[in-house]
């Protein structure tokens, strides 16, 4: 653990699947609680095929660099009519 994070004692890091992730404590877990897709219509977790092309970019881009971001702000959201 670096000084900065000693400082701020609220990193945290777990091991994801065989890699070990950095994570604010705080929001550990809490990605589906924060981004607007999980209550988007535009949005199937199941079916990747009918979400909008917005979020299968990030999906890969997340795939791809073994990161995990939520959409904060998104000018396309609609609220989804499907249960979460
Ligand atoms: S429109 Fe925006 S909020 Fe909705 S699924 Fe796409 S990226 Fe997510």
């Amino acid at each position: 653990m670096t000084n900065k994070e000693t400082e701020i004692e609220k990193i945290e890091r777990y091991n994801h699947h065989g890699t070990w992730m950095a994570v604010r404590s705080n929001l550990k877990g809490k990605h589906r609680e924060h981004c607007l897709c999980f209550i988007c219509n535009k949005f199937d977790i199941k079916d990747r095929e009918k979400n909008c092309p917005i979020a299968n970019i990030l999906y890969r881009l997340c795939v791809l660099t073994e990161i995990v971001t939520p959409v904060w702000e998104c000018k396309g959201f609609e609220y989804s009519d499907r249960p979460i």
